[in-house]
């Protein structure tokens, strides 16, 4: 069957999330059609749902003013996966601190804009995730600190003593950018369960 992602397309880095849902869905076997999302309406069509990074103020100014927001807090709770990274944390998070962002609260945390790494506004790191069997290359964009991780939240990943990757029930959030790399396994952690396993079968098995 194939699977429909909708990639929130109000603002940000949508077409590197669209190739790499498509290529996580490669890796496993699954054929993913992508729909960019910029009007109400498609949200409950969708499968899977990606909230790309990019400036979290316009999105989510954007998402409320097209009636986006509630399609995608419906969508999470009925238990339906959404990876949603770096500004897409800072919407979907419990609170980010900051008047002009309706936070979303589908991912319990607290976030504090453009605070990770204040010294460097942007990096690369190798991170170990749980769940994945080698390090994964995470890219860091004036990004998010996560303050603090409800009882039921997961923490993924840590840099530099902090949690920056995590899951709340369905949805997957990372204050870095899984989009930028060649390396799809973050989105098939997010949407299609035990990614490694999977891709340790060798084919014809
Ligand atoms: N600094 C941005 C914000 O607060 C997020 C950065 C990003 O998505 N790369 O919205």
């Amino acid at each position: 069957m194939t699977l429909k992602a909708g990639v929130i397309a109000v603002q940000g880095d949508v077409s590197e999330h669209a190739d790499a849902v498509r290529r996580a869905g490669a890796a496993h076997d699954r054929e993913v059609e992508v729909a960019e999302i910029r009007t109400a309406g498609t949200v409950s069509d969708c499968d899977l749902l990606l909230m790309p990074g990019g400036e979290s103020t316009a999105i989510s100014r954007l998402l409320q003013s097209e009636g986006i927001a509630e399609e995608i807090v419906a969508h999470a709770q009925a238990g339906k996966p959404v990876l949603a990274t770096c500004a897409g944390l800072i919407v979907a998070a419990t609170d980010a601190g900051d008047d002009r962002v309706e936070n979303l609260g589908i991912v319990d945390v607290t976030v504090e804009r453009n605070a990770f790494g204040r010294q460097k506004d942007s990096f690369e790191a190798p991170l170990d995730v749980a769940g994945l069997d080698s390090p994964f290359p995470a890219v860091f964009i004036r990004a998010p600190l996560i303050e603090e991780v409800g009882e039921g939240t997961e923490v993924l990943a840590e840099w530099d003593g902090r949690p920056v990757a995590v899951r709340d029930g369905p949805v997957v959030a990372t204050s870095f950018h899984p989009e930028l790399t060649p390396d799809s396994r973050l989105h098939g952690l997010a949407f299609f369960e035990d990614a490694d396993a999977e891709e340790s079968i060798p084919v014809g098995e």
